[in-house]
């Protein structure tokens, strides 16, 4: 029989109860599947709760076999609690058992049983666990029904969380360690600080549903006019791309069926609160998953949307990121941008560990910039973490540590004292020539994109700015910069660089690189999608304004400009058409020059390899982007933690590519640099040396270890024993060649 509208709050003040009776753990899990079975008028009600990252554990049944209470495991993924789990969405089945995920547990003795209502527990966003109900009956529940069930899920969380049974679940108390993946290097031990902490949602269960829904109707309708007011805000208000962005940022305050799910919400007798808390736990479980960058960014929307109701709500004044940081601060995030990261004051900033990110993701990049150790992909450290506890973040092995043992503290500073030594190593040869030990003279450069860097690049002792990602400017920036912004910040850059060159990349935008004021369509494989020097031939007014604020900014010294993702002879022949025009322009109106122009490109996409012929003619200079480079060539997305290292540069097939591209360039006297991030390490910067490069442009961390090992070579030797290595029928790979390096003593 449906439960009526009043069922689920007269259940929820039950359960309420039940929370304030001294009772023992699993007497009161008990006691509380009993009751929602008896108010749902089911035969079934079982909590399955997570025990680790991939296991849902049975902790109480009412109605399936006692026995198999902490018996029955499943796996996230198997069964229908399984499949519940890892989509983070309701299952209502007539008949579960005719279902092709149904998966047979015979200890249960759930053969009886028919119609099927499972509901994750989610907490904050993240599962906590599922909570089903089932029947003898061949029936689908009614929609509010199930809408009943996810209310008490959620509240059934909460209750958990208070009375520490979910910490139990997670193994908390004592150290905890939580896996991710580093995305920069170094460690560092702090204490954390939340980037937006977490409204904190006491009041779950409301006395008076109409007295909440008017709050909920109130706080949105205040939320509504914030949104408005800040679109007629004088320094947004002027036309731009930005202004769609923050168009669909109105519109989805504005959106109805929001606010509709959020009013069901309340009608099961949540407080207004706790209703926006549950639709936005209900989206960020269905959507963190998506790895649609467009889909990704309008969930950071949402929650900011979500997280302003909540204050307005509760009355919690908005939160200002850089104030009030201790000394030592670990950032703890779910996502964060580039200028949210740049926002905080760096000398209190010690680590940054996020839910989200990779690699390649652009405040790793800032990140890495600063310095900063960064660990990304930890699953449910939001949820976890608490602001001031202690932590410690170690982005070499990519994992943190909650309240870490006093051993872990221990060898973390003995760590730390070790890599300070190896500091002091580096820190001496950075100064000195990247010269081999017969007289080679190597260039190691840095790779560089904000004003931060520049300081790096006379500390590095790095030899110029061999890739510099002109596109941070345009990320870090609230609008699309102007022309003006542009060429002050060139400026900037030149006068900065000491003499030393700098190679400035246009705009690649696209990608994971996403531009907040700039509306792009949703793209299938947005990597290989409109990116870089697609979007500035057909949109050519960012270019040529790019190129007008780089001449500008380039009068009197000299301009090194290249081109990304170029795939085929034309598209870099009509790019350098475009600079040439605006050379031209600098003629007829009789303004500065730069004293030399040089023209290169990147090589990002496999497919120039076989027009180089053609292409080096035209060229100064060629860039090779081997993080690109290699994700086109092994399909193989370079933000994906599940791939990462699962190929090898260092084997046959893509050291024989590379080499093509050396002997071509060799051939055409052109230029060749290596800048993607492998050449920072030294293994690979000595297989780039193999092949014939002899220009690199690393990390600005990298140049230390990299020049130490350049100094260590004698490049004649290695280049003879690496053709003997590829002649001979030992197979080309990392272990033979850490095999050579071993042989001829270098450093690596
Ligand atoms: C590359 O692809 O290797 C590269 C250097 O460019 P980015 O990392 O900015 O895509
Ligand atoms: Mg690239």
């Amino acid at each position: 029989m449906p439960l009526s509208v009043e069922g689920p709050r007269i259940l929820l003040r039950r359960l309420r109860q039940v929370m304030l009776e001294q009772l023992e753990r699993q007497a009161r899990l008990d006691r509380i599947v009993e009751l929602i079975a008896t108010s749902m008028n089911t035969a079934v009600c079982s909590v399955y709760l997570k025990k680790d990252k991939d296991t849902l554990e049975l902790c109480a049944t009412e109605g399936l076999k006692r026995e198999a209470v902490h018996q029955t495991t499943l796996r996230v993924g198997e069964g229908l609690v399984g499949d519940i789990a890892q989509h983070a969405r309701p299952l209502n089945l007539a008949d579960a058992q005719t279902h092709p995920r149904f998966a047979y547990r015979p200890e249960t003795g759930e053969e009886n049983f028919h119609s099927f209502v499972g509901v994750p527990v989610l907490r904050g966003g993240t599962l906590a666990g599922v909570l089903v109900v089932q029947n003898t009956t061949y029936r689908t529940f009614v929609d509010e029904e199930v809408e009943a069930l996810q209310t008490v899920a959620m509240v059934l969380a909460e209750m958990l969380a208070e009375t520490g049974e979910l910490e139990a679940q997670e193994g908390r108390g004592g150290p905890r360690r939580y896996e991710g993946q580093g995305l920069t290097e170094g460690m560092a031990m702090g204490h954390v600080v939340l980037h937006e902490p977490r409204v904190e949602v006491s009041r779950l269960i409301a006395e008076d549903s109409e007295a909440e829904r008017q709050r909920l109707d109130n706080a949105v309708y205040a939320l509504r006019r914030t949104v408005d007011e800040m679109l007629l805000k004088e320094d947004v208000s002027h036309a731009g791309e930005h202004l769609d962005v923050l168009e669909t940022y109105r519109m989805f305050a504005n959106d109805d069926g929001w606010l509709s799910r959020m009013r069901d919400a309340v009608r099961t007798g949540l407080t207004a609160e706790a209703a926006v808390e549950r639709v936005q736990g209900d989206m960020h479980a269905r959507l963190t998953g998506q790895r649609d960058v467009y889909l990704r960014e309008r969930l950071h929307d949402f929650e900011d949307l979500t997280n302003r109701l909540l204050r307005i709500l509760t009355g919690r004044p908005v939160y200002a990121s850089s104030d009030k940081l201790p000394k030592d601060a670990i950032l703890v995030a779910r996502g964060m941008g580039p200028a949210e990261l740049l926002d905080y004051e760096r000398k209190h900033l010690r680590g940054l560990i996020l839910e989200e990110g990779s690699q390649s993701a652009h405040v790793s990049i800032v990140a890495r910039a600063l310095g900063i150790p960064m660990v990304g992909r930890v699953l449910g450290i939001v949820d976890m973490a608490q602001d001031g506890q202690e932590v410690i973040v170690d982005s070499d092995i990519g994992a943190c540590f909650l309240d870490p043992s006093p051993e872990m503290v221990e060898s973390y500073v003995e760590r730390a004292r070790t890599m300070a030594r190896r500091q002091k190593r580096y820190a001496r040869v950075r100064k000195l020539p990247a010269v081999t030990r017969d007289g080679r003279q190597m260039e190691v450069m840095m790779n560089a994109g904000l004003r931060v860097d520049m300081k790096n690049l006379s500390d590095s002792g790095a030899d110029g700015i061999g890739l510099f990602r002109t596109e941070l400017q345009f990320m870090v920036s609230a609008k699309l910069p102007r022309i003006e912004e542009q060429s002050a910040f060139y400026s900037h850059v030149l006068d900065n660089a000491g003499g030393k060159p700098v190679t400035f990349r246009t705009l690649d935008i696209g990608g994971d690189k996403v531009l907040p004021y700039m509306r792009h369509a949703h793209e299938e494989n947005p990597a290989m999608g409109w990116r870089a020097i697609r979007i500035a031939l057909d949109r050519p007014g960012l270019l040529r304004y790019q190129l007008r604020a780089l001449l500008k900014a380039s009068a009197g010294h000299d301009l090194n400009v290249m081109f990304p993702m170029v795939a085929e002879v034309a598209e870099f022949q009509k790019a350098r058409r475009m600079l040439d025009r605006e050379l031209e322009r600098l003629e007829k109106f009789n303004l500065p020059k730069p004293a030399q122009v040089r023209v290169g490109t990147m090589l990002e996409v496999p497919s120039l390899i076989w027009q180089l012929d053609s292409l080096l003619p035209m060229l100064d200079f060629v860039s090779i982007g081997t993080n690109d480079l290699f994700q086109f060539f092994f399909a193989s997305d370079r933000g994906n933690p599940l791939l990462s290292g699962r190929y090898d540069i260092l084997s046959m097939a893509p050291m024989e590519m590379l080499k093509q591209v050396a002997d071509a360039c060799h051939r055409h006297k052109v230029d060749a640099t290596i800048c993607g991030e492998i050449a920072g390490r030294p293994l690979e910067a000595m297989a780039m040396l193999c092949l014939g490069f002899n220009r690199l442009s690393i990390p600005s961390s990298s140049v230390g270890p990299v020049k130490r090992m350049i100094r260590s070579v004698h490049l004649g030797k290695l280049r003879q024993a690496y053709g003997e290595l590829v002649q001979s029928e030992q197979a080309l790979s990392r272990s033979s060649l850490m095999a050579l390096a071993g042989r001829l003593k270098i450093k690596l």
